[in-house]
């Protein structure tokens, strides 16, 4: 079976960064005492780095499958760093036949002034040959490449360029180094042309896109010549608080930063990179990319150093951001033909929104079938039938989109015989509680758990003494805090372009409680007869009593 594709894998810059407090930066010939980095007593402290790495680890927080392949040495260095990459889940295509690691030593005085000493090791290793043989298969699952002028030979950046080219897979070339220094540390200046015009998507540090383009300052100019230069599919530049410029075809934008309280800019630019082609898979207009990738780079500067430090970030870029990324499940697949035409191709047509939204409900719905709890499910059912046994009753409420299910789920438990009502949340507090005996059960359903109208109707409940199952997508909610018992219905994404509006949570909240409807019909022997008896009316009610009447028939 063909391997998954992923949706960005990068070759380059991986590094462990360690940094060390000194007083001053100081010169040749000098000596001076490092700092404690804090009240631990703590004098090294490792982070992961690199652009690339960073690139992929702010690109998974956006829900990117991402991966990377390259060379490390076989040491404590490339161990930090392959932990790094587990923890974001981006899938790894390593030899670890490289003299070193890559690191650098990064000293920072009290003024947050910087002297870096960096060691390049392996990555500087890697060979083309080692691209076109050993990792061909790997990067051929590619659907976007990212790749430097960083730390790789340009010979090697070439290969992996073409590779990407002849595989119609779009890449961005993150240019970190300007022209002079890339030609003397790393190739030769035609090397250097050639991989510039070999890329999709340029995107050239500020000192870079300045040596390139000649005097002017403007960024949207800069971005407009190195495009006629180089004729890129696009050219993006970041300009730290000023937010990015991008040229592409018939289009010439400015996108403002995002106000953000700095704590670090370090590798803002990366994790702008990230989110750049996150937005790019969903199928963003380049404006809207642009605004995307502006808060990731936001978000990157509240935190110390450059590769994302939580996953959860993803939610405070979201935020800046203003709405929901779609899901890399929803997208479409990479457009054959020109690798040049593939960006457009891929901001999808309705069809592609329409198709992926199918294909990923059944994805929710699998997952979490996946990892059901039925055992959880039969405990509230025995819950509900001790609660009959003393004439308690079903209560069933919610609020938004959950408070149609809890309509939904207390007319199909009365109609197998669990008597059920509708209960409103809000109502709850103002007089409805009256409805609720002690001896009853009430389901509550909430997507977050934390919605402050079901939190509270839950603890006024509790403390009315009746039982409170919570039916959730977060075990570690407030409502499931609250709840005598818990059953969890996550989705990750909920479907749609802006991935706002409830779906596949609606979908998988009905999944768990009709179930839970099936175990309590089993565990009450509903008859065929009783359900004809409740369904006076309709199609239903006819086919039961048909049913019905066919058995006895027989039974005679
Ligand atoms: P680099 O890290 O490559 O130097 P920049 O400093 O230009 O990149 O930052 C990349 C992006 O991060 C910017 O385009 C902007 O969106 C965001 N960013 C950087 N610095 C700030 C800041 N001080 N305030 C708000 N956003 C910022």
């Amino acid at each position: 079976m063909p391997e998954a594709t992923l949706d960005l894998i990068g070759c380059g810059s991986m590094v462990v960064d360690v940094f060390y407090r000194t007083p001053r930066i100081i010169a040749a010939d000098e000596k001076i005492l490092l700092q404690a980095h804090d009240r631990s007593g703590e004098v090294e402290r490792r982070q992961v780095g690199g652009l690339v790495l960073n690139h992929l680890g702010w690109a998974s927080i956006l829900g990117m499958e991402t991966g990377i392949f390259g060379k490390m040495g076989d040491d404590a260095n490339g161990a930090f760093l392959r932990r790094g990459m587990d923890r974001f889940g981006i899938r790894q295509h390593l030899t670890l036949d490289g003299s070193a690691s890559s690191f650098a030593a990064v000293f920072v005085d009290r003024h947050g002034n910087r002297a870096i000493y960096m060691c390049r090791g392996a990555t500087g290793e890697l060979r083309p040959s080692d691209v076109r043989g050993h990792h061909a298969s790997f990067i051929k699952r590619a659907r976007w490449i990212s790749t430097e002028i960083s730390q790789l030979p340009l010979r090697t950046v070439i290969a992996i360029l073409t590779l990407a080219r002849q595989h119609s897979i779009p890449t961005v070339l993150d240019l970190d180094l300007p022209p002079s220094d890339a030609c003397a540390l790393l190739g030769t200046r035609a090397e250097f042309e050639r991989a510039l015009r070999l890329a999709t998507i340029l995107k050239p540090a500020n000192a870079a896109a300045r040596e390139l383009a000649g005097r002017t300052e403007d960024p949207l100019k800069m971005a407009a010549k190195l495009r006629a230069r180089y004729g890129n599919e696009a050219v993006v530049l970041t300009a730290g608080a000023q937010g990015c410029a991008i040229v592409a075809e018939q289009v010439a934008v400015r996108v403002p930063a995002f106000k953000a309280k700095v704590v670090d800019t370090t590798g803002a630019g990366d994790a702008f990179l990230g989110a750049m082609v996150a937005g790019l898979r969903v199928g963003l207009a380049w404006p809207e990319v642009g605004r995307l990738a502006n808060a990731a780079g936001a978000v990157c500067t509240t935190q110390l150093g450059a590769f994302p430090d939580r996953p959860e970030l993803r939610s405070r870029i979201e935020k800046l951001y203003g709405g929901k990324l779609g899901t890399a499940q929803q997208l479409p697949k990479r457009a054959s033909g020109a690798t040049k035409d593939t960006p457009s191709a891929e901001r999808g047509g309705l069809d592609d929104d329409l198709a992926n939204f199918f294909d990923l409900c059944l994805k929710e719905l699998g997952a979490l079938r996946a990892k059901l709890d039925l055992a959880a499910i039969w405990r509230a059912a025995d819950l509900i039938r001790a609660a009959q046994q003393k004439s308690g009753r079903v209560h069933v409420t919610g609020v938004g989109k959950p408070e149609h299910v809890a309509r939904y789920v207390a007319s199909l438990l009365s109609s197998i015989g669990t008597m059920a009502t509708f209960l409103h949340a809000t109502e709850t507090l103002h007089g409805s509680l009256g409805q609720v005996h002690e001896h009853d059960v009430v389901i509550a359903i909430s997507n977050s758990g934390n919605t402050a109208e079901i939190c509270a109707a839950a603890i006024a409940i509790k403390e009315h003494g009746a039982a409170l199952i919570a039916v959730t997508g977060d075990q570690a909610s407030e409502l499931a805090r609250i709840a005598d018992l818990t059953l969890t219905a996550p989705v990750e994404r909920e479907g749609g372009r802006l991935g706002l509006a409830p779906r596949t949570s609606i979908m998988a909240e009905i999944y768990v409680l009709a179930g839970l409807s099936v175990a309590l019909e089993s565990a009450r022997g509903l008859t065929v007869e009783e359900y004809g008896r409740w369904h006076r009316a309709g199609a239903l009610g006819e086919a039961a009593r048909r049913l019905a009447a066919a058995r006895t028939a027989q039974r005679d």
